[in-house]
């Protein structure tokens, strides 16, 4: 069993007034002697809307729109930790809208020719001072899919062997919205079921071993995430949004060169089993593009935003030379969906406190996997930077569990992680003939289990674009004001 090096129990308690409050201090008091397992949050945690009422920051159940998060308040749970970092925010003011953390500016800006020592046989970083945003894709948008780049990238899809399922584009509206497809089996659409194929990538085979991944960014909080990763001589996966790394070059550049993970994770943040074939690899195309332009290296791994995949993303993320990686899912008979939630602190329909509540959750859940676990995470709110660098990574290694990124927690060198480094003969690319994304057996897990995020009221969810408000980016609120894009749980 686990030393207790700290007992420190946090007791949260947002009220509705404190959903703007001035921070205040956390109120410490001894509890319990070992790390309990508080009531997860209920399905009114979890942000739903309809198609035509899209979620924005601070949606609230019922899919009204709350722009100040001022409705409802989120639950709040008592907290035990292991070990909290002495300077954590308290947790009373991780709050939407919270500003009571200074960015870190990037310790170095690496120049062109600068050589990767983390990646063996990486080539030097390329020159990016030329980089231009304007012969990108509009931010936070999808991508146009008549321009000569994507047409080559369909071409390529095309001439690649692979033979792309007809399956529907699904509607907006999440699962409610798609009866047909949740009825269907053989599309295995892991929204709705959370069904997978044997080449999606969902848990890291050694036991107590954490898989640990940060969503959405480059951010002006990514280089406080990194600071402290680096202080505790972690290395993290990044998957990182195209819209994002246009926009911040040189966080990426510090991310890749101090030896973290970096994977796709599109260029706009779209709900991909929504998109026709052509949008789909408009986004592959552009994400992978703008980190080979910024890091010299092209990313084998992907996730999809949201888990949002079906055999036709699958095929297509595979004929791009894309492996799929989502998050671990519990078992079939302990199911919580090891995602922390933790984007929606800015949205206000979860609090800091049910986002630690749902990380106790995971870690004891994960002592009864056979497996080691892939934990989301994000990087693109201060208030989940605050929890990870205050909170979850603490109490990570208090319990001694070993955190990796997913390329080593899959026993892989950081080299395979990328196009150019790969070692093909250990780390094959999907392939046409022999390894058809679908061969693989689908699995799906049984429905949740009382106290899990279960995979029926993600369903009911809503997406949530995921560009930059709260990043300082402000196409992505025109996005948010426009309800461009709609439909499936938010992650
Ligand atoms: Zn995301």
């Amino acid at each position: 069993m686990l030393h207790i090096l700290v007992l420190l129990a946090l007791l949260a308690v947002v009220s509705h007034a404190q959903l703007h409050p001035r921070p205040r201090q956390v109120t410490a008091a001894a509890a319990a002697l070992s790390p309990s397992v508080s009531p997860a949050p209920s399905a009114s945690g979890i942000a739903t809307a309809s198609a035509s009422q899209p979620i924005v920051s601070g949606s609230v159940p019922n899919g009204t729109l709350a722009p100040n998060a001022s409705v409802v308040p989120p639950p709040t749970f008592p907290i035990t930790l292991l070990s909290t970092n002495p300077t954590a925010i308290p947790l009373p003011s991780i709050v939407p809208n919270a500003s009571t953390q200074a960015t870190v500016p990037l310790d170095t800006t690496y120049a062109a020719g600068a050589i990767p020592t983390g990646v063996p046989g990486a080539p030097p970083l390329p020159d990016i001072s030329t980089l231009n945003p304007a012969n990108y894709p509009p931010l936070d948008r999808p991508p146009p899919t008549d321009t000569a780049f994507v047409q080559q990238a369909i071409a390529q899809v095309n001439a690649s062997g692979f033979s792309i399922p007809s399956i529907p584009v699904n509607q907006l509206g999440g699962c409610p919205a798609n009866p047909a497809a949740v009825a269907d089996p053989n599309r295995c659409w892991w929204t709705c079921s959370q069904c997978t194929r044997s080449t999606d990538i969902i848990t890291c085979p050694d036991k107590m071993t954490w898989g640990s991944t940060f969503d959405d960014g480059p951010s002006p909080y990514t280089p406080n995430l990194v600071q402290y990763l680096d202080q505790q001589n972690i290395k993290t996966t990044f998957f990182v949004v195209g819209s994002r790394v246009i926009s911040r070059p040189d966080y990426l550049r510090s991310q890749y060169m101090g030896g973290h993970h970096i994977a796709a994770h599109t260029w706009s943040h779209t709900a991909l089993t929504t998109q026709t074939n052509e949008e789909i690899i408009a986004e592959f195309a552009w994400s992978k593009k703008v980190i080979k332009d910024v890091l010299g290296v092209t990313p084998i791994y992907i996730r999809p935003p949201y888990g949002d995949i079906d055999d036709r993303v699958r095929a297509i993320a595979a004929a791009m030379q894309l492996t799929i990686i989502i998050w671990t899912s519990g078992n079939a008979s302990n199911h919580i969906n090891y995602d922390t939630n933790d984007f929606n602190i800015d949205a206000g329909t979860v609090s800091a406190s049910g986002v630690i509540n749902n990380f106790t959750n995971i870690l004891n859940n994960a002592s009864t996997l056979q497996t080691g676990f892939i934990v989301l995470e994000h990087d693109l709110f201060q208030q989940s930077v605050d929890l990870a660098v205050g909170y979850t990574i603490p109490q990570a290694i208090a319990m001694k569990l070993t955190l990796k990124p997913v390329i080593n927690c899959l026993n892989k060198p950081l080299s395979d992680a990328y196009l150019e480094t790969n070692d093909n003969g250990t780390n094959p690319l999907p392939t046409a003939v022999g390894t058809s994304i679908i061969a693989g057996a689908a699995s799906t897990l049984s429905p949740g289990a009382p106290g899990s995020t279960s995979a029926s009221s993600r369903g009911n969810g809503a997406v949530q674009v995921r560009g930059g408000a709260g990043a300082g980016v402000v196409a992505a609120a025109q996005v948010f004001a426009l309800g461009v894009i709609g439909a499936v749980a938010a992650l």
